[in-house]
């Protein structure tokens, strides 16, 4: 039974609340554009590429032996990322399943926060969660799901490697409904765990039901009753107590309810194990029939609905050098609304200058292509040569600008010491990149010469150091500074704005967009000039326009 919505519910109410001129669909209604939000190790690798297979987008020939080559070809294209076994930077792959174009977008696995992270998440209409059945909820899934807890993102979860011996099914079920306080209501019920795995029901109430142990072995049953009440099955030693277990889950959960999901309320839960290739199929089509289709985008003077006629877009992330033997830029663009043609100008709503985009890309598991038509929803990658940053809006004509892709304040504000003065010009322009794609913050103090940087995780000062050393040629040490925090500061009245500034000229810094900055030595010298300012607004994020 096909229970996939027609269209979206929410983005089609959007579109009538907006002035009921966008009832068209371009084919955003066929897309879904997600993230895997999870806990290092608990197995999102090995999710995407199983993904990627069972939908067709990519062939496994010899699994062990294409491994180091599957993995190459994803994002893993840093030194430190390879070393670390960890990947750094978010990047795209689009396939298909079902008729649907799924846009996952990589977000970094590795425990630290990052920007880059954050702005991925706030680049999706739903997120998948995957656990580690024996694990539960970690630090970095929870730092996550708080992330897409701001936006209410709809999550379904994977509760992955139930073949391992994992937490009972109806445990973890209740760590998910406490420690996030989400409905749960699961899709499939493992029958075993570990040794004793005998593979995933699904939960279907009114049809047949399969049960899957692996991709070989399958078998199905006149319908979910029929199999709870085999008596040959209730008399197994494993199966008795799995059914038992469904049976509580059954009686005591409340029926999957696609409203409350949608409005990050409910998470569909999916038991399976990635490797083994249980459970991953019921999550494509989870993801076909429950996830939103592009939502509309919040931006100002008001949101722009998905379906509205002119091509809207915004860069989530800039990526440069991807090739190193290519000095390519590409930025990542997410389009909102319209149908994006190739060759197409459109227009930086920051600089006001318009551009002519001939080679946009889709990125596929392992290739990119030239991307001819595009429709919100989808990501396309367009090479340019610095006109591009993180947070800017593309528009054909109109002047909306995309809101909700912030920067954070730093937590860590490093200067930086530059050992070979020959090098300066580099540096400069090296920082000015890096910044660009978001990778640090960068600080031109009002008195003084050094560069400062800020970050928000530590991780970024390695690959800040490591990335102007392999790709920039410059070695620079980072030394600690006398600052602590920074705050963008403002005022509705540029008199005390102006007054604040010149009392301050030592603790004053320039960002990119030349805006004031604060920096505080620690959090008493903030909260005193916070209160000899009322006036000022000290803040923490500051949002790019
Ligand atoms: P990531 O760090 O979240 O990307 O995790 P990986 O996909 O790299 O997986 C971490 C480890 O868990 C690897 O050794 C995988 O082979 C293993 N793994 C992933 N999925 C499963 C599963 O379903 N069952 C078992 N037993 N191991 C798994």
């Amino acid at each position: 039974m096909d229970t996939r919505p027609e269209t979206a519910a929410p983005s089609g109410e959007m579109d009538r609340i907006d002035d009921g001129l966008f009832d068209i669909d371009s084919g955003h209604t066929r897309r879904r554009t997600f993230a895997i939000i999870s806990h290092p190790d608990a197995g999102k690798t090995t999710l995407t590429e199983k993904l990627l297979f069972e939908s067709g987008a990519i062939r496994l020939a010899g699994q062990v032996k294409e491994r180091g080559e599957r993995r190459r070809t994803r994002s893993d294209w840093m030194d430190i990322e390879q070393k670390r076994g960890i990947s750094i930077t978010s990047s795209v792959m689009t396939f298909e399943y079902d008729g649907l174009v799924l846009n996952l977008l990589d977000t970094p696995g590795h425990a630290d926060f990052s920007e880059d992270t954050y702005r991925t998440l706030t680049a999706v209409d739903s997120a998948i969660m995957v656990i580690d059945a024996a694990k539960g909820i970690e630090a970095q899934t929870r730092k996550l799901f708080e992330v897409c807890r701001l936006r209410d993102i709809p999550i379904i979860t994977f509760v992955n490697k139930i073949d391992r011996e994992g937490r009972d099914p109806l445990e973890i079920l209740d760590e998910i409904m406490s420690a996030l306080a989400l409905d749960v209501a699961p899709v499939t019920w493992p029958m075993g765990m570990g040794t004793d795995f005998r593979g995933i029901v699904t939960l279907n109430e009114d049809g047949p039901v399969t049960l899957t142990r692996n991709t070989k072995a399958r078998s199905e049953h006149p319908g979910l009753q029929d199999f709870i009440d085999d008596e040959k099955l209730r008399a197994d030693p494993v199966f008795g107590p799995s059914i038992e277990g469904l049976e509580i889950a059954r009686m005591s959960l409340p029926a999957f309810d696609l409203d409350s999901y949608r409005e990050g309320h409910m998470t569909p839960v999916i038991f399976g194990s990635a490797m083994r290739e249980v459970g991953v199929r019921d999550l494509l089509e989870a993801i076909c029939r429950f996830a939103p289709s592009p939502l509309p985008q919040p931006a100002l003077p008001k949101p722009i609905p998905p379906a509205m006629p002119e091509v809207t877009g915004f860069v989530l992330k800039v990526q440069a050098n991807m090739d190193p033997n290519h000095r390519d830029r590409i930025a990542f663009v997410r389009l909102t609304s319209g149908v994006f043609k190739r060759g197409m100008k459109l227009r930086n709503v920051r600089t006001g200058k318009d551009m002519k985009v001939t080679s946009p890309m889709f990125f596929f598991a392992r290739d990119r292509a030239i991307a001819d038509e595009a429709v919100a929803g989808d990501i396309v990658g367009i090479p340019n040569h610095g006109t591009l940053s993180v947070g800017d809006t593309l528009t054909e004509t109109s002047n909306y600008t995309v809101t909700g892709i912030p920067s954070f304040a730093p937590e860590l504000i490093r200067r930086v010491r530059l050992p070979d003065s020959m090098k300066t010009k580099q540096l400069a322009k090296a920082l000015n990149d890096l910044a660009e794609e978001g990778v640090v913050q960068v600080f031109r103090p009002v008195i003084g010469s050094a560069w400062l940087v800020g970050v928000v995780g530590a991780l970024q000062l390695e690959v800040l150091v490591s990335r102007l050393q392999s790709e920039y040629g410059v070695e620079v040490a980072l030394e600690m500074s006398a600052f602590d925090t920074a705050r963008w500061v403002d005022a509705d009245d540029p008199a005390e704005l102006d007054r604040f500034v010149k009392a301050n000229q030592g603790d004053l810094a320039k960002d990119r967009g030349d805006r004031p900055v604060f920096l505080a030595r620690n959090s008493w010298e903030l909260s005193y000039a916070q209160k000899n300012y009322p006036n000022v607004v000290f803040s923490t994020t500051k949002e790019r326009a």
